[in-house]
């Protein structure tokens, strides 16, 4: 049954990732009595990774679903109510700030915190979807560390898939590096590190055309786009690094963002344009992005929050 209530809260939380469950645990050990609305995907991107061995506290690594289902507890018994529900609008022109879930309920909150992360891009290929979490990643400091002394290969021309390429270069023999273009995208300094880094080997005006392999990747059939010959590859990870796109598009005629859409945050704190609006997590962050860095913004955004409530004399 559709449902059309209107509920007023203090504390809102969207998002389900690091930054969303650690900005719950301290806003509900605050006080702050938060919902969390856990949006699309439950959990966020660490549901799609398989191995977690960088995240402190872990010294035996742990699979990246089971980590999140212990955020997700871990939030819970601290008193954050958990919701599954997705924030398709919002208002924030005056307080309390309106965000309508699933398009039908009304939350009236008087602090919100937004964690809805960012999803990385794929090529499209059917291959690259099936073989994903097998071979096939969109991070290389999440999973590189599996390729150590083989062959990989990637495609991206930004400063993404150059930093990425760089850290590659480090663990395996080969990173074999697809530039769709006859030029790359990254900054000059990335690009001349690329380049002098005898192990990474540059196809120029290249795409991946299939990633072979049945239940493990095994090779890359790429095409050059400019001769159309194809030619396979032996590799044993392929790594996705063309972007991400944030998840801010609802909160774009509010909050300020930078041209791809990441919300600006005043450096050192999660405040946004908007008093008593905080961002964290990947949302906010285009240049480190790890579970680790997303949970300590998660945790600045809930004190933000609390402070900010204080002061207002709301709690
Ligand atoms: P970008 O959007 O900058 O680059 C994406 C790259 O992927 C482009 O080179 C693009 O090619 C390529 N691409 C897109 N779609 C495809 C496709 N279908 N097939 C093949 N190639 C494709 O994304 P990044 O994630 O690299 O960077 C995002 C922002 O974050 C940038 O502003 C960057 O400078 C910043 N950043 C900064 C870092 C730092 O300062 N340390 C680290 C990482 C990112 P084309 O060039 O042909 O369009």
């Amino acid at each position: 049954m559709a449902d059309n209530s209107t509920e007023k809260i203090h504390c809102l939380i969207i998002g389900s990732g690091p930054a969303g469950y650690t900005a719950a645990v301290y806003a509900a050990r605050a006080n702050m009595k938060p919902v969390l609305y856990q949006g699309i995907q439950p959990g966020g991107q660490l549901t799609i990774t398989t191995e977690v061995e960088n995240y402190p506290g872990y010294p035996n690594g742990i699979q990246g679903p089971e980590m999140m289902v212990d955020f997700e507890k871990q939030a819970a018994r601290m008193g954050t109510d958990i919701r599954f529900g997705i924030a398709t609008k919002v208002d924030f022109s005056k307080q309390p700030y309106k965000i309508w879930i699933d398009e039908q309920k009304l939350i009236e909150a008087d602090a919100v915190i937004i964690a809805t992360g960012a999803s990385a891009k794929w090529l499209g290929l059917p291959s690259e979807q099936r073989l994903n979490g097998f071979g096939v990643s969109a991070c290389a400091v999440c999973d590189g560390f599996f390729f150590r002394g083989k062959e990989v290969a990637i495609v991206g021309a930004g400063d993404t898939a150059a930093e990425e390429a760089l850290y590659l270069s480090k663990l395996c023999t080969t990173v074999h590096m697809l530039v769709r273009r006859d030029q790359m995208r990254a900054s000059k300094v990335m690009q001349e590190r690329v380049l002098k880094t005898p192990n990474i080997k540059m196809y120029w005006n290249s795409e991946a055309d299939e990633v072979l392999g049945e239940n493990k990747v095994e090779a890359l059939r790429i095409k050059n786009n400019k001769t159309g010959e194809k030619a396979d590859i032996p590799v044993s990870g392929f790594f996705v690094a063309i972007g991400h796109q944030p998840n801010s598009d609802i909160f774009k005629p509010w909050v300020d963002m930078d041209e791809a859409g990441y919300i600006k945050t005043v450096p050192g704190t999660s405040k946004t344009n908007v008093e008593g609006i905080f961002a964290a997590g990947d949302v906010q962050d285009k240049i480190y992005r790890q579970a680790v860095t997303a949970a300590g913004s998660g945790c600045m955004a809930a004190l933000d929050a609390e402070r900010y409530l204080s002061a207002k004399e709301i709690l």
